[in-house]
């Protein structure tokens, strides 16, 4: 029997004090906050998205993609689904994506430590890891508290995402003791700063096509719903193009994005709006616009255009009919920033998954290290595909790190 050390109660953590209680280990997890699991209960607005029922490589950005499908097996898959199955978890799937039939992340937190509990697995809260060390064989955790010696240590600490959560990046911190290489953590899954603010639209949802373009090449396209705010973009689609500009903003290069206001619009936009405008001659562009944009935005628009609300659409020049359409097409606005660790779902980058064995997140440099969960640099779009790493992670490295089967 080994003695195995989490650090981390997370997701990952969790499961992985699972799967290595299973497998007859002395587990012992070691959990900063009062409670373990708090970040869970914020996923999926307070319903948990654990799982989809699509996943493809396409859906991850990582400096080793090629190593992803490694994770994301469909027997991995599998056995996530009959893990959670056999917890009891019946799902909700909505467009693919798993939700608990509860809508309450809840569920999922209570079958985790209902198992964690039931097996024996001891969690140790308020236990805030300061230092790892290792001494031959053997690892030393030292806490505020306590120092323990083990044989294995699992990193689960997650990432810089959200801190007030307890994950503020004290992982990194010593991984890079150890001598991980590491992608610099960045930002995920977060809102956007533009160079130019429009108080005027904010609260503003609209579902909406976008492009992305870097350093003026096309590189992604989003469909679904944003958020407009003072400041900038929000939502699912923003979210999603938003790993791949925190990291091309890092990297100096110019990130914009072009905002299809009126997707439904299948056909070139000028003829569409001629004949719109012809329907109902009388309507000023406020009213016109009105129709089938939200007013803000229309607002928005219309001034952008440097036309007036009070104008009709008929009468305006080719020009300006031509500035109107391109702005409610294909609405461009740089990206300057993100709205930081604090707003952000995830991080992207960490550890890099060539570093590890990926079908035991084995360290291969250092002999009883492992590393799961967000710490990896396998960055998940939304739909559940970051909670899906922490799970087969946290999975791999429990049923790998010592012991016996049943
Ligand atoms: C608002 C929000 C919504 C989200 N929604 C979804 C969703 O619906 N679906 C999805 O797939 N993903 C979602 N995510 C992402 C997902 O929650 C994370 O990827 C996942 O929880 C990461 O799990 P983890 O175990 O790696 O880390 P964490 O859950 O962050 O756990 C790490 C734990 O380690 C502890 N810790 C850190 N340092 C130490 C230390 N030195 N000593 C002791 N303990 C320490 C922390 O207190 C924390 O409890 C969401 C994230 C957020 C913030």
């Amino acid at each position: 029997m080994d003695r195995i050390v989490i650090i981390g109660g997370g997701a990952s953590g969790i499961v992985a004090s699972i799967f290595a209680k299973r497998k007859h280990n002395q587990v012992i997890v070691l959990e900063r906050n009062s409670a373990p699991l708090k970040k869970i209960l914020m996923t999926g607005n307070g319903r948990c998205n654990y799982l989809n029922e699509c996943y493809h490589e396409d859906f991850y950005t990582s400096e080793d993609s090629d190593l992803i499908s490694s994770i994301l097996r469909s027997e991995h898959i599998q056995s996530v689904k009959d893990f959670f199955e056999r917890l009891g978890v019946v799902p909700k799937i909505k467009n693919g994506y798993y939700y608990p039939f509860s809508s309450q992340a809840v569920t999922i937190k209570n079958v985790l430590l209902n198992e964690a509990k039931r097996l024996g697995v001891e969690i140790h809260l308020s236990s805030l890891v300061t230092n790892i060390e290792k001494n031959g064989s053997h690892f030393l955790v030292t806490c505020e508290d306590e120092e323990i010696q083990c044989d294995k240590v699992i990193m689960a600490t997650g990432s810089s995402a959200y801190p007030k959560t307890g994950s503020d990046g004290m992982g990194y911190s010593f991984l890079k003791q150890f001598h991980f290489s590491l992608i610099e953590p960045l930002p995920g899954l977060v809102p956007l700063f533009a160079k130019k603010k429009y108080p005027k639209w904010d609260g503003v949802r609209s579902d909406v096509a976008i492009e992305l373009f870097e350093d003026g090449e096309f590189m992604a396209r989003e469909e679904g719903e944003i958020q407009c705010t003072s400041y900038g973009v929000s939502g699912i689609c923003i979210f999603n193009l938003s790993n791949r500009i925190s990291r091309g903003l890092s990297l100096g290069k110019k990130e914009e994005i072009h905002i299809h206001f009126a997707p439904f619009i299948q056909t070139l936009i000028t003829p569409w709006m001629n004949d719109y405008a012809k329907k109902c001659p009388h309507k000023t562009l406020e009213e016109l616009l009105g129709g089938f944009l939200n007013e803000k935005l229309a607002s928005v628009l219309i001034e952008e255009s440097n036309l007036s609300p009070t104008d009709f659409y008929l009468e305006l020049s080719n020009e300006q009919k031509l500035r109107l359409c391109k702005n409610i097409r294909s609405f461009s606005l740089e990206i300057v920033g993100t709205k930081g660790f604090d707003s952000s779902q995830i991080c992207i980058g960490g550890v890099r998954l060539k570093d590890l064995d990926v079908h035991t997140m084995e360290s291969k440099k250092v002999k009883g290290l492992y590393v799961v969960g967000e710490l990896l640099d396998m960055n998940g779009q939304c739909g559940g595909y970051n909670l899906t790493t922490c799970w087969i992670s946290g999975m791999l490295a429990g049923s790998s790190c010592g012991g016996k089967d049943d």
